[in-house]
Parts: C-alpha cells; sequence; structure tokens
C-alpha cells in the first residue's frame, strides 16, 4: 500500500460538474462530484464548491472540503472538521 492510500490520507482533486440541469424559473443548478462523489459545501468555510475548484475528500468518513481549507484547518487539528476522525496530510 502507498503512502497515498493510507486510510488517514484525504483524497484531492478536482471539483466536476456531475449533472446540469435548467429549474423552470431558468436558474441553472448544477449537481457537483469530486472524485465520483457528489459534493455540496465545503465543510469548513461552508461555501458551495465551484466547478474546477481543488477539492479534498475525506477517507473513509467522505467528507469534502476546498483543499486549501483542509490543509489549513489540519495544520491545527489532526482530525476531519465534520466528524473528527483522525486525519492526516503530507505538506
Ligand atoms: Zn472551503
Ligand atoms: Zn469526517
Amino acid at each position: 500500500m502507498s503512502v497515498a492510500e493510507k486510510a488517514t490520507t484525504p483524497h484531492v482533486g478536482a471539483v466536476e460538474v456531475e449533472r446540469r440541469r435548467v429549474l423552470r424559473d431558468g436558474r441553472v443548478k448544477l449537481k457537483l462530484a469530486l472524485l465520483g462523489v457528489a459534493v455540496d459545501r465545503c465543510g469548513v468555510c461552508l461555501s458551495q464548491f465551484r466547478r474546477a475548484e481543488r477539492g479534498a475528500l475525506t477517507p473513509v468518513c467522505r467528507h469534502s472540503f476546498h483543499e486549501a481549507c483542509l490543509r489549513r484547518w489540519l495544520r491545527t487539528a489532526g482530525v476531519c472538521p465534520i466528524c473528527r476522525m483522525v486525519l492526516s496530510m503530507d505538506e
């Protein structure tokens, strides 16, 4: 098993548009996914993900964050911001 597959290391990738839907009133709703998992908002800054942003998905608990937000968080706390599962991220 490589270091990247450790159960405490978040997976990072780009946020992608999984599905695009136009509402009756003309607004466009995007369904976003990160590494194949549906995501909505970052668990640290609580803002919605946007296409092509760098995101981080925690292993096991599968919580999603901006990569930068999670890195900043993990510098002071070694746990998932949502469920407090132990995490570690290489600098
Ligand atoms: Zn964020
Ligand atoms: Zn979690």
